[in-house]
């Protein structure tokens, strides 16, 4: 009798992110993988992180988007070493694609690499990239019902960074229902509340990646 074995074989995405992954712990760089739909503040996220942390942390960002370099123009005002990825019409970056622009950056002066992906909440999930932390951000005007219906990407986050906080008093977003749900699909994922317009919270959020940063 034949005894079938099982063998569990990485697709060609993966061996790459596990590359990608190697490749920057060796340089000492914390990679974070930042998701969201479109429009809930990535890009503004990130701004706002090199405000709070970028005289004492080297960062690096890559910028995912459909088309245009937009964001990448506004990280670039900052003085930050970023590079653009256009995907062309695919809804979410890949490891080769991350691969591709690590070569444009300068990795031996970096201590934090920052991937904006395509603002999606569906397809980003299943691509890793080499990311030792996934981030995602919902934001107030989505609704607090994201949770519901995008389980998925959810589930597999290490943090959670509600933006828009100023607009609660406008809008009916339940934040404890909302952290009730998450928490249920998610149980150890850090929870953050901010809003990268008035900067309340930021200080949250960047004090628990400088200490991610020290791990
Ligand atoms: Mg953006």
């Amino acid at each position: 009798m034949r005894i079938p074995i099982l063998e569990h074989i990485l697709s060609a995405n993966d061996r790459l992110a596990a590359e990608n992954q190697r490749l920057l712990a060796e340089k000492g760089i914390l990679v974070i993988n930042l998701m969201s739909s479109p429009g809930a503040g990535k890009t503004s996220l990130i701004l706002r992180t090199i405000e709070a942390l970028g005289e004492d942390v080297r960062i690096g960002v890559i910028e995912g988007d459909i088309a245009s370099r937009v964001d990448a123009d506004t990280i670039e005002r900052l003085d930050v070493p970023v590079v653009q990825i256009n995907t062309g019409g695919t809804c979410h970056l890949d490891a080769n694609m991350v691969r591709g622009s690590l070569d444009q950056l300068p990795l031996d002066d970096m201590d934090l690499l920052i991937i904006e992906n395509v603002g999606n909440l569906i397809c980003p999930t299943d691509f890793a990239l080499g990311e030792a932390l996934k981030v995602m951000i919902p934001s107030v005007p989505e609704g607090d019902d994201k949770p519901y219906k995008y389980p998925a990407m959810f589930a597999a986050v290490d943090a959670i960074v509600v933006n828009k906080i100023d607009l609660l008093p406008y809008l009916e977003f339940d934040l404890s229902a909302f952290r009730k749900l998450v928490t249920g699909l998610n149980p150890e994922v850090q929870i953050f509340e901010v809003s990268c317009k008035t900067g309340e919270g930021i200080g949250d959020w960047a004090d628990w990646l400088a200490a991610m940063l020290t791990k």
